[in-house]
């Protein structure tokens, strides 16, 4: 009887042992998930991954308020924000959900100095008639009522220069001042490039916008997915239509002066969920 007693004793220790040894293994062998943020110091107008290492499944969240698209590359979910270039200095709410649990952090944005530009120009330049006025701010709706947040991916990879190997004329940010009146900051990039240079697309993407503007002459807005807009303006020819589906590389127009444009130049314009950021840091980000 003892003995049988012993061995029932051994016996459950077994079952227990083997009922509880892939848990133990398990544990040891899955690392507690990590959230990378990059750059550390980021500013109005900056972009910032967000990569989640060691996630068991889908990775969810949201940035002030704005839902996040985690996509999965290399054993790691990264999503991208962008920060507006009016957004204020201060602590903004990250929250995101991994393996079930909710993680919080806050994303402290620092002021950014951006170079002012002072120019002197004859007041009939600056001074729009009613009507042109009325047409401006028309077309100012038209382009702002393009961004929907909650679109599908459809770009892949890096983004990739629209006008490779081209110099910078006026940076993004620019705080202008034109005949001692402060006007918006410059929300793009000016890429200076001889009339009829190809503009190439910088992702796979959508033609959502064709159109021939006041201030930004023929225009064309690409819709990339996941709420990243691409927009190029100044252009002397349009090669897509309403609709189109575009592939990154395509030549979708050409370089021009149309609009209120003093010369030849490209005028590109990135907006991530609504936030105008510098689209040079839109072909820095590693994405694949
Ligand atoms: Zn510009």
């Amino acid at each position: 009887m003892k003995g049988s007693g012993v061995n029932s004793v051994k016996n459950i220790l077994l079952i227990i042992a083997l009922v509880f040894s892939p848990l133990l293994v398990h544990a040891a062998t899955v690392a507690s998930p990590r959230v990378i943020i990059q750059p550390e110091k980021i500013g109005p107008g900056d972009i910032i991954t967000v990569a989640v290492k060691n996630a068991a499944g889908p990775v969810e969240g949201t940035f002030n308020g704005k839902q996040l698209y985690f996509n999965p590359a290399n054993k790691t979910f990264k999503a991208v924000i962008g920060i507006d270039l009016n957004q204020e200095p201060g602590r903004y709410p990250l929250e995101v959900m991994i393996n079930g649990k909710k993680l919080r952090k806050n994303i402290r944005i620092v002021k950014k100095k951006y170079p002012v530009q002072r120019l002197t120009l004859p007041e009939g330049m600056v001074v729009l008639s009613p009507e042109n006025e009325a047409r401006a701010e028309q077309e100012q709706k038209k382009i702002a009522a393009i961004w929907p947040f909650d679109s599908l991916r459809i770009w892949s990879g890096n983004f990739i220069d629209p006008l490779p190997g081209k110099k910078v004329g006026t940076p993004f940010g620019v705080r202008r001042i034109i005949n001692n009146i402060p006007k918006n900051s410059h929300s793009g990039v000016d890429i200076t490039a001889d009339e009829g240079e190809p503009v190439l697309a910088p992702n796979d993407g959508v033609v959502v916008l064709v159109d021939d503007q006041f201030y930004s002459g023929h225009s064309v807005v690409l819709d990339h997915g996941q709420g990243i807009y691409t927009m190029f303006f100044h252009l002397s020819k349009i090669n897509v239509r309403h609709g189109q589906a575009v592939m990154k590389g395509d030549t979708i127009a050409l370089v021009g002066a149309t609009g209120r444009a003093t010369g030849a130049h490209l005028h590109w314009g990135v907006r991530m969920q609504g936030a105008k950021v510098d689209p040079l840091e839109l072909i820095r980000l590693k994405l694949e």
